[in-house]
């Protein structure tokens, strides 16, 4: 299948409301910009370093979304131009993305990261860490960043009824904190499980492989 037909398969598939994140790491800027030609605006990478010699190449309307995790260290060189952090981990880097954005005199966008997975490899806040963090920002602190909802990764699994329970457990705790404060974005599910996301109440997925093929290395 062409990459257009790939891309058009997985649109397919996503019933209106659902966003779209293409995720593009590892793969060269001329793919990137076919797609774009497609009329995709949201793209994903996982790197900063990758996110920030990709960006300068590309058209300045692309949103762009730091999927992966990130270091406090490197948050200056993408906070100028970032639009989302779907990978906030800590409140530590929270603050840090606080600080970068106040100096840009923007407001950068996050999603809290999750950790839904039952298996122990995964990043992401506990729930009663993201709880906190969540009291805390509602409460006035980190004013230049916008928590606009939840980002988790399932468990790499073929077990199905596994995976749901990790989804459906997310869509819980989106509705309870979105009962505080209405969140925008609950962004499960990749090229292997992003049905399952959006039946479980995923509004936001993050495909790479399912249209860009699969990658020459893993990343
Ligand atoms: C790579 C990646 C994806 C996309 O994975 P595919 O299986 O290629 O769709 C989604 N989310 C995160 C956090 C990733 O690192």
């Amino acid at each position: 299948m062409s990459l257009k037909e790939q891309y058009e398969e997985v649109l397919q598939q996503l019933p209106s409301h659902i966003q779209l994140v293409a995720v593009s790491k590892t793969h060269p800027v001329e793919k990137i910009q076919q797609v774009y030609d497609f009329g995709q605006r949201v793209f994903g990478e996982n790197k900063v370093q990758e996110l920030v010699e990709k960006a300068p190449l590309l058209p300045n309307d692309i949103q762009w979304h730091l999927i992966g995790h990130l270091q406090r260290n490197k948050v200056k060189y993408i906070a100028e131009f970032v639009d989302t952090v779907q990978s906030v981990d800590s409140e530590k880097l929270l603050d840090e993305i606080n600080r970068q954005a106040k100096k840009c005199n923007r407001k950068i966008k996050v999603l809290l990261q999750v950790k839904i997975a039952e298996e122990d490899t995964k990043f992401g806040l506990e729930v009663s860490e993201t709880k906190e963090l969540f009291l805390k920002w509602l409460q006035g602190n980190f004013p230049n960043v916008e928590i606009t909802g939840l980002m988790g990764m399932a468990t790499f699994t073929d077990n199905e009824a596994q995976i749901r329970r990790e989804f459906s457990f997310l869509k819980r705790l989106f509705d309870q904190l979105s009962l505080q404060h209405r969140l925008q974005t609950l962004s499960m599910g990749m090229s292997g499980d992003f049905p399952i996301a959006i039946d479980c109440g995923a509004n936001s997925v993050r495909v790479g492989s399912a249209i860009f093929g699969e990658r020459s290395y893993t990343n």
